[in-house]
């Protein structure tokens, strides 16, 4: 089947209840199909309920929204080994990435209700065949009650089986887990709706995706003066970092706060162009690292495609119509557990004018902020062997200017940990304000 033409709820789970002897069976296609409505439609007939609907009680998973990913096994009463239940789930898979060669996943996220009070013993069976198993130890999953506040749950990896779990009593009914605080395509919606009704920002809609979401771009001061600087800051080509648009709420924040003095003198030199979410479709359907059509977008950066790629054709194409002097470009490392830039140093443009503003850049984001260190992260490329697909190298040698990814983690800071929320959307929104200071410390010497 064509990736890119799969249905926009293919992933999506519909209410999961227990016990599931009432309320699931087998499709024809092998998946397990949802009776619930079938049942009620027998209920509201006069015919027999299922005891647990009945009562208005049993445990249920739903993954059916906005950045939804999850899939039920089993729920069942497991008092005999000390839990009240057990709840077996498996994370759904983004399309096969053919440049990966993998069909990608880690990024779950899910509702339990009728869950106050009640054990939870969570299992995530296929987290070992995820795309980063050697992620998964000491990694503590993200839950919340409110979708404002997210906090960790004491979380354990068993290697030799490949399970992830988790148990958690819920203090209110409903109680929701992801890999990491979710910054969803409706919240995205409403940071760009925020954004766009500020003085001296425009929206520009670039195209839409192969879903059909739109493709949007903030740009962010005087684009007819020609001696801006032209700063680009994009985020979350793989959706399933949602740190990264995190970080771009608390940076847009900050440059559109005109009583910001470091935002007014940035906006003074330099013209900003902002594509806080590159892969909207997989944010939507609760994807990892992928678009709908399995494209690895920070693979594309070489050849774009509007079959394969069209976020990317469509941001590049943009960019050599108006110039390129700078870009970030945020993502969340599952792995490392620091906030690290990883810089340009294997393009064949590298020389000491983009060693000398990756260092001063590096620097004043150091002065800036504690959460940003230098000396863990990805180590550097060896000279020439920079991988030009991947959007800094391509984006760097293509206009010859500072070019960089910077990754945050999904863990925490090794050197500086917080013990409830580990890295958080909180730390992220600070994080993206502060990188504002360090933009502004380059930009007169950009080009
Ligand atoms: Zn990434």
């Amino acid at each position: 089947m064509d990736p890119a033409v799969q249905p926009k709820t293919g992933n999506k789970q519909y209410l999961r209840c227990t016990p599931r002897s009432h309320l699931f069976e087998q499709n024809s296609e092998g998946h397990r199909s949802n009776v619930l409505l079938h049942a009620l439609s027998k209920w509201a007939k006069g015919e027999a309920a299922p005891t647990n609907l009945a009562k208005g009680r049993g445990i249920c998973v739903n993954s059916h929204f906005d950045s939804g990913n999850i899939e039920v096994l089993d729920i069942s009463q497991a008092q005999a080994r000390g839990v009240s239940h057990e709840l077996n789930l498996r994370i759904h898979a983004d399309p096969y990435c053919e440049s990966d060669e993998t069909a990608h996943f880690m990024w779950f996220y899910f509702r339990v209700t009728g869950a106050k009070g009640e054990e939870l013993h969570i299992n995530l069976t296929n987290a070992g065949e995820g795309s980063f198993p050697v992620a998964w130890p000491g990694y503590q999953a993200c839950a919340t009650y409110d979708r404002k506040y997210w906090f960790r749950v004491p979380t354990t990896y068993d290697k030799e089986t490949g399970v992830l779990s988790w148990k958690h009593t819920p203090e209110h009914d409903a109680v929701r887990y992801a890999y990491f605080a979710p910054y969803t395509y409706e919240q995205h919606q409403s940071l760009i709706a925020d954004c766009q009704s500020k003085p001296g920002v425009t929206l520009e809609m670039l195209g839409q995706t192969l879903d059909g979401h739109d493709m949007d771009l903030l740009r962010i001061g005087d684009a007819d003066d020609s001696n801006k600087k032209k700063v680009w800051v994009i985020a979350r080509q793989h959706p399933g970092e949602s740190m990264a648009e995190w970080f771009m709420e608390g940076f847009l924040q900050r440059l559109l706060d005109r009583h910001d003095p470091v935002s007014r003198k940035a906006l003074q030199q330099a013209v900003f162009y902002i594509v806080p979410n590159m892969n909207p479709d997989g944010t939507w359907r609760g994807h990892l690292r992928t678009n709908a059509a399995g494209a690895n977008l920070n693979r594309e950066w070489d050849n774009p495609t509007l079959e394969r790629s069209p976020e990317v054709y469509y941001v590049r194409n943009h960019m050599d119509l108006v110039g390129c002097d700078f870009l970030a470009d945020i993502h969340g490392d599952e792995e490392i557990e620091y906030n690290f830039l990883a810089g340009n140093e294997g393009i064949p443009a590298w020389d000491d004018r983009l060693k000398g503003l990756q260092d001063e850049f590096c620097q004043a984001f150091l002065h800036t902020s504690p959460d940003f260190q230098l000396g863990n992260g990805y180590g550097a490329d060896p000279p020439g062997q920079a991988n030009l697909a991947i959007c800094s190298g391509g984006v760097g040698q293509r206009y010859n200017c500072l070019a960089f990814t910077l990754e945050m983690p999904f863990k925490d800071t090794h050197y500086a940990r917080e013990p409830v929320q580990n890295w958080s959307p909180e730390r992220s929104v600070r994080f993206g304000a502060a990188m504002l200071n360090a933009i502004l410390a380059v930009i007169p010497t950009l080009r």
